[in-house]
């Protein structure tokens, strides 16, 4: 027996349009559903929601968010022998997290040795749990770095980074994350009949790789063959070889313009495969003229054949509004905003041990200690979707899209997550439009998050 709640007037978001329709949830599957046989409907209807007006949004996706609420995920899950503390920390964390509309997210180890991957990875693999009540559902790990150029680590550990040596030969980098963290290995069960043990993806999700450093290209294939997202960032490429990481199977450059090289109108830098990925060689006009016309003719049949999508940090700090402006005009069906957000989101100012360093916060600001470095953001998505809007005169869809539906295609789960269609999971976030005091684009806010069809944050109610 199915438990049907119908939301009435609410604006959906459906592509790139606001469209004012009833909404059909399965509460108890927690699946949106098509609207049921009127006959039925007296006796299966459980409650009529009227939203007023509102805004329907798919629920959130961050792919690279790297711990919140004093919690990191890269801190030593081995305090005590079980990592109880670290579970309880996690589940605290993802509790508060869903109040911002983040419904599911990757949750992001940065640079680590060997031994903390082994550790901390298998409390971070998929949630699995269909339960609405134990906050936002990790969709799988992303492991960011450590196998980074050395003069783009940021404020990544130097010593993960370094150990990792000069190359990232599959054997090395399955070695470091470990295999049973990256592939699943256990037989497929009956109603899995498609997917072959071994190309399922373990914990592990996204891992964000130098596509320029040895053996790097044939990681990026072979992992990529195997189901996990691959992203290319913190690297040092000229064009040619961040195209070449594109081409191996790379789905993705993780924050555009952060820890890359920069764009220069003789050497393009990775930001010139924002426009795709062709073999240009400038010193041979027949080889231009005849890979031009092979590209134009491959663009007829697929629009953005070799075009990657792109996360952006909207804080203000990371990116300047203009560059943002710029990314989302030249390719925005390929740009997803993420928070890269730190432990300290949700904390006081000041300064405060992390991992091996020191970090100094100041609004949603975060540097190394002493230095100018960013060393990631205190932003939530709402923030960056705020900032976003305000920044590109977005439509308002075009906008949410950028945190639903194309996060959600990146990691193949367009039917699942990111979508109000039928049979997708019941994830969604009410929002309201308030105006502010000499600002002409109105802001969004979260009114309300539901996760599996349940209710689990009312501003009303807070
Ligand atoms: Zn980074």
């Amino acid at each position: 027996m199915s438990e049907i709640i119908q939301i009435i007037n609410a604006r959906l978001v459906e592509g790139n349009s606001l469209v004012s329709r009833s909404l059909w949830i399965d509460s108890l599957a927690g699946i949106f559903v098509p609207s049921p046989d009127p006959a039925l409907v007296k006796v299966k209807v459980v409650s009529t929601i009227d939203l007023q007006g509102r805004i329907l949004s798919p629920g959130f996706i961050d792919l690279q968010i790297n711990g919140a609420y004093g919690f990191d995920f890269s801190e030593d899950a081995s305090k005590d022998a079980a990592g109880v503390s670290y579970k309880n920390r996690y589940s605290e964390t993802r509790q508060k997290l869903i109040k911002t509309g983040t419904t599911s997210f990757l949750p992001t180890m940065t640079s680590q040795h060997a031994e903390r991957y082994h550790q901390n990875l298998p409390f971070l693999g998929p949630s699995k749990s269909r339960n609405p009540f134990e906050g936002s559902e990790s969709l799988g790990a992303h492991c960011e770095g450590p196998f980074f150029a050395h003069n783009r680590m940021g404020v990544h550990l130097p010593e993960a980074i370094q150990s990792s040596g000069p190359s990232s030969e599959p054997e090395l980098v399955i070695r470091t994350y470990g295999a049973s963290n990256l592939f699943n290995t256990t037989p497929p069960n009956s109603q899995e009949q498609e997917s072959e043990p071994g190309k399922i993806p373990s914990h592990v999700r996204m891992i964000t790789m130098a596509p320029e450093r040895p053996g790097a290209l044939s990681t990026i294939q072979q992992l990529s063959n195997k189901g996990i997202i691959m992203s290319i960032g913190h690297m040092a490429a000229n064009y040619t070889q961040a195209a070449a990481g594109i081409k191996a199977g790379a789905k993705m450059m993780t924050h555009l313009y952060n820890q890359m090289n920069p764009h220069h109108h003789r050497e393009p830098g990775p930001l010139g495969i924002l426009g795709g990925t062709m073999d240009i060689n400038p010193e041979n006009e027949t080889k231009v003229i005849l890979e031009e016309n092979d590209s134009l003719h491959h663009a007829h049949h697929d629009p953005r054949p070799t075009r990657p999508y792109f996360g952006i940090i909207a804080d203000g700090h990371h990116v300047h509004p203009a560059s943002i402006r710029l990314a989302h005009l030249t390719h925005p069906e390929g740009l997803v905003l993420v928070t890269d957000a730190l432990m300290l989101l949700g904390g006081e100012d000041g300064t405060v041990d992390w991992l091996t360093r020191r970090l100094t916060k100041k609004g949603i600001k975060v540097m190394l200690e002493g230095t100018d470095i960013i060393a990631g953001s205190c932003v939530t998505i709402p923030q960056c979707i705020n900032n976003f809007r305000k920044w590109t005169g977005a439509s308002i869809p075009a906008v949410l899209q950028a945190v639903t539906s194309r996060p959600a295609s990146i990691l193949g789960m367009e039917n699942v997550k990111g979508s109000l269609r039928d049979g997708a999971d019941a994830d969604f976030v009410v929002l309201s439009e308030e105006g502010v005091l000499g600002q002409s684009v109105s802001e969004l806010v979260v009114d309300q998050v539901w996760k599996f069809g349940v209710k689990v944050f009312d501003r009303d109610l807070e």
